[in-house]
């Protein structure tokens, strides 16, 4: 059937399916980032090289986890009060002056040593103090409030797994364990380039035609919170021999090189043809929406991404083709945005085949759709939420249907 010429999507062609492209992205992609120790205070957001294993109990010793009375629970009377003497008392970092003997309690704090013999500590809230003694309500079950050796993190158990990229809980959990070093994945180098006649850097006067350049904006700010080096190699022009110029350099001196712009089948869209021509083509064309025209390939033996020139399809086609390539490069586990269920809020018409991304904000769990519609609406993405995905096999979604949210914090 004839389609309407509007219909940007209507000529015929295979494209890929996003699995597929995932699953080519980490079978033509490996790792080449070496491995460094850093100091722990600086290995925040890198990618640890290999499994850690706890060289120590966490924590390290039997202790109390409130402030209360440290016993022996087979002192205690399980259905009425006990009455105890109370003649030690514990604080954090000090030693007990000795076992607990039987029928004594032992003023405790938190953090405090439980001393030998003792199985449970009692809330100070929970107990009558009266000079030397101590009276317990009955109820409380053995070991009540205390914390055992290891309960966290048990000596030689792996508490860290190679590839993930450390936090900041994790580094309190290295620094918990006694690191003081870590083994991280070398920084990956990433030249990034925009392309288009028409495209120009903030501060300068826009002339007829021209727009401002925001996607390598968006694209650093990406790339930085993913923990690479950044080489900002500006705009380069819709002209062969300096978009090849500019790629050839970037592809001697980069791990990755990410484009924008350019990929599309436009006279003037050169970004794939370089990549033919000089390198190796992988794909350029995914079946999904926004941002079916994207390209993957290399140029010498650096990989490249090829991602258009629309700044919300250059956003999606980042997470979806750029991010697995960064962590296939980088030996970092590959992160898989979790999608939750919501309620559509809005009708939606697609075609089968293709997989697409629907702008959307959340009112509690309804997904209310972005009112304007176009790839380049840059308000599309700083007003909502986070996208609503159809699965390709999907034609038709009616108001009221649960449907899948992934929202922009799990996207990139
Ligand atoms: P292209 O993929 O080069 O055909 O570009 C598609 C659309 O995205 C065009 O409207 C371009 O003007 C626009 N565009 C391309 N590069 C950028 C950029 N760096 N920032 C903002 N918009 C861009
Ligand atoms: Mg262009």
């Amino acid at each position: 059937m004839a389609q309407l010429s509007d219909d940007c999507f209507a000529f015929g062609g295979s494209l890929l399916g996003i699995d597929a492209a995932r699953a080519m992205i980490f079978e033509r992609v490996s790792p080449v980032a070496g491995i460094e120790r850093v100091p722990l205070r600086q290995s925040l957001g890198r990618t640890l090289a290999e499994d850690i294993a706890a060289p120590i109990n966490v924590p390290g010793y039997d202790n109390s986890a409130v402030d209360g009375y440290a016993v022996r629970f087979d002192d205690l009377d399980p259905a009425r009060p006990t009455t105890l003497r109370c003649v030690d008392r514990i604080a954090a970092g000090h030693d007990p002056a000795g076992a607990l003997a039987p029928g004594i309690a032992a003023r405790i704090f938190t953090g405090a040593l439980l001393p030998e013999g003792a199985d449970v500590v009692i809330m100070q809230e929970d107990c009558e103090r009266d000079g030397e003694r101590v009276t317990i309500r009955p109820g409380i079950k053995r070991g009540a409030n205390t914390r055992r050796a290891g309960e966290d993190v048990a000596h030689g158990t792996v508490a860290l797994t190679a590839g993930r990229r450390l936090g900041p809980a994790d580094l309190g959990l290295l620094a918990a364990l006694g690191f003081v070093e870590v083994p991280v994945r070398r920084k990956l180098a990433v030249a990034l380039i925009s392309t288009g006649d028409e495209v120009r850097e903030p501060g300068e006067l826009l002339g007829r035609g021209q727009i401002h350049d925001a996607n390598r904006y968006i694209l650093a700010g990406l790339l930085e919170r993913l923990g690479v080096d950044v080489s900002d190699r500006g705009i380069v022009r819709d002209d062969p021999a300096k978009l090849n110029d500019a790629l050839r350099r970037a592809a001697a001196e980069s791990d990755l090189i990410i484009t924008s712009g350019g990929v599309s089948t436009g006279e003037e869209d050169h970004v794939r043809t370089a990549i033919a021509n000089h390198g190796s083509l992988y794909f350029w064309r995914l079946a999904i929406k926004p941002g079916r025209p994207v390209a993957m390939g290399q140029i010498g033996a650096t990989p490249l991404a090829g991602l258009p020139g629309n700044p919300v399809a250059a956003l999606l086609t980042f997470a979806l083709v750029a991010r697995p390539m960064i962590e296939a490069l980088g030996a970092a586990t590959p992160h898989l945005a979790r999608r939750f269920p919501v309620v559509a809020d809005f009708a939606y018409k697609k075609k089968t085949g293709r997989r697409e991304y629907v702008r959307a904000s959340l009112d509690g769990n309804k997904a209310r759709r972005f009112h304007k519609e176009g790839a380049g609406m840059l308000t599309s993405l700083t007003e909502t939420d986070g996208l609503v995905e159809l699965p390709e096999e999907i034609t038709r979604l009616e108001p009221g249907a649960v449907v899948d949210f992934v929202p922009y914090s799990e996207l990139i």
